[in-house]
């Protein structure tokens, strides 16, 4: 003991105590509304101020949660339902439409804890189509359910469903003619939100309308697990936005986990590779939010904007638009 004393008298004197280690955050949620052609010269002031509001009432529904020891999966759905809502990002009200013009959803989440995961594809009438994604994965045996099937269960669970009218928004039709006149898909949305708990468990949710003009029965990386959507506690957590074909291609959001796993890149360098050394090259457009168990959080894009916000236990709220936003 005395010997330790001593040992521990020479370390300070030559000024190599041992630090204490860095303060982690003891919870944290990122989320997303979406990566796409966000330009401020293409955004009036209310707009901007909306979506600024919306994004921090995500933020706030899923951060009161988790500061109370609520679990990384119900902050996730909190924060999501929040822009699900709201016409302003491409998910549940406020969805683009198809190129038949009609709202055709997709939406998955996962646990970090036990890698269970649930997604739903080609939904119409589910209001909040991630709270049918969480009923697949808590309350059925399979992982992903589509089209009708997925409505009947969503049903049977007691979700809400609704006319297909409860979508429709002017804008997004307006969105819709201009594709249909130049017959191209585009536009990205979709939201999504990844958070780490007080008990150190990850949780990753995305839900989109897909992208404007798609063909009937399009899917495209949201409710595909490893692409839009990833969990894992010896990882990180992901949900991406933008152009789902190339994160599909790709495998976004598991390579992201795995480059940390088995490679052991820190969270920011495996997320920035993937969005800017593999899909950039390659005509990918898009971004993710990504967090890791030590409350780290990354949320690289290569397109011009995307709306995104984050909270942790140290931090204040914070929410930006665009990319020049440091
Ligand atoms: N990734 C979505 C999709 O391709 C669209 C988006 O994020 O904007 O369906």
């Amino acid at each position: 003991m005395k010997k330790l004393s001593y040992l521990f008298l020479v370390l300070i004197l030559f000024g190599c105590a041992p630090s204490p280690a860095p303060k982690q955050p003891t919870w944290a949620l990122a989320i997303h509304g979406g990566a796409g052609t966000i330009i401020k010269e293409s955004m009036t002031p209310e707009l901007e101020q909306q979506y600024q509001e919306k994004l921090g009432e995500a933020l706030k529904a899923g951060s009161n949660l988790l500061k109370n020891g609520g679990t990384s999966l119900d902050a996730v759905c909190a924060a999501i339902i929040v822009m699900e809502d709201s016409p302003l990002f491409n998910a549940g009200k406020g969805a683009v439409f198809t190129a038949e013009g009609v709202n055709e959803m997709d939406a998955s989440i996962m646990n970090g804890e036990n890698l269970m995961a649930g997604a739903v594809a080609g939904v119409k009438h589910i209001k909040n189509p991630i709270l049918a994604a969480r009923a697949v994965m808590e309350k059925s045996l399979h992982v992903m359910l589509m089209g009708d099937g997925a409505e009947k269960f969503a049903e049977q669970q007691g979700i809400e469903l609704v006319d297909s009218s409860y979508f429709f928004t002017q804008a997004r039709w307006n969105s819709y003619l201009k594709a249909r006149e130049k017959a191209t898909q585009e536009k990205f949305g979709t939201c999504g939100a990844v958070a780490l708990d007080k008990h150190g468990n990850l949780a990753a949710g995305t839900s989109t309308g897909g992208m404007t003009y798609k063909m009937k029965g399009r899917v495209g990386d949201s409710p595909i697990i490893g692409a839009g959507t990833y969990a894992d506690n010896n990882g990180c957590a992901i949900s991406a936005t933008g152009h789902g074909e190339f994160f599909i291609r790709n495998v976004v959001a598991f390579q992201i986990d795995a480059l940390m796993k088995y490679k052991h890149l820190p969270l920011d360098e495996a997320a920035r590779h993937m969005i800017f050394d593999v899909l950039k090259p390659m005509g990918g457009e898009g971004g993710v939010i990504a967090i890791d168990t030590s409350g780290n959080i990354s949320m690289p894009f290569n397109t011009a904007g995307m709306y995104r916000g984050c909270i942790t236990s140290d931090k204040n709220a914070e929410v930006k638009i665009y990319g020049d936003e440091h």
